[in-house]
């Protein structure tokens, strides 16, 4: 998958399950025991297969805000991205610097393992509660900023599990772009 040039900005939001992608790498919201979870954790563990469990454990956990790296196993994708977002407690505890360098470590991680294709999903917003609208913003613009000053990585995948999630990462990028936004 390379980006086009009718995609100067190299991010392109999808629907569906993130397991299903042909990316060099998947980006994980784990938690920061890596031992796997509920979400889109337990959907990358199903199809990854018990592999990728076994490595995870043996990485020693991994902080907020923080990523590491192990194999894709089962998936399509060559490498998963464990990335530990915040958890919402009303915005005083640091969540939205958090959950920008989520975006930020895993694409840096992405470059260092020579991923040039990577996909996310909305980190934190499942359990941990990070409020929708503001957290595509957050991660629209992290991942524009980075693209902007590296020529690693062809394409960022944003994947919006669900419409609500979709439609606001669209916006999100529409309004960075200054283009319009979903109908
Ligand atoms: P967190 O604990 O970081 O909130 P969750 O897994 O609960 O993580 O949710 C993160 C986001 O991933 C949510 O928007 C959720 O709808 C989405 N999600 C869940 N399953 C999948 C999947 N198979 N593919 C892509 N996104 C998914």
């Amino acid at each position: 998958m390379a980006a086009t040039n009718s995609n100067p900005c190299r991010i392109e939001i999808v629907g569906g399950d993130i397991t299903r992608l042909e990316v060099d790498a998947v980006v994980n919201a784990a938690n920061p025991t890596l031992a796997g979870g509920g979400g889109v954790d337990g959907a990358i563990h199903a199809a990854a297969g018990p592999g990728l469990l076994e490595e995870c454990l043996g990485l020693g956990g991994c902080p907020t805000g923080s990523a590491k790296v192990t194999g894709g196993y089962d998936l399509p994708a060559r490498f998963v991205i464990h990335a530990v977002g915040p958890i919402w407690r009303g915005g005083a505890g640091n969540e939205e610097a958090l959950l920008a360098s989520c975006y930020r470590n895993s694409l840096s991680l992405a470059v260092e393992h020579g991923a040039r294709t990577v996909a996310f999903p909305a980190i934190s917003c499942g359990v941990y509660g990070f409020p929708i609208v503001r957290a595509a913003e957050i991660a629209v613009a992290e991942v524009a900023a980075f693209l902007e000053t590296s020529a690693e990585i062809d394409l960022v995948l944003m994947v919006g599990f669900g419409e609500e999630t979709r439609s606001a990462l669209e916006t999100a990028l529409a309004s960075l772009t200054g283009t319009s936004g979903p109908e």
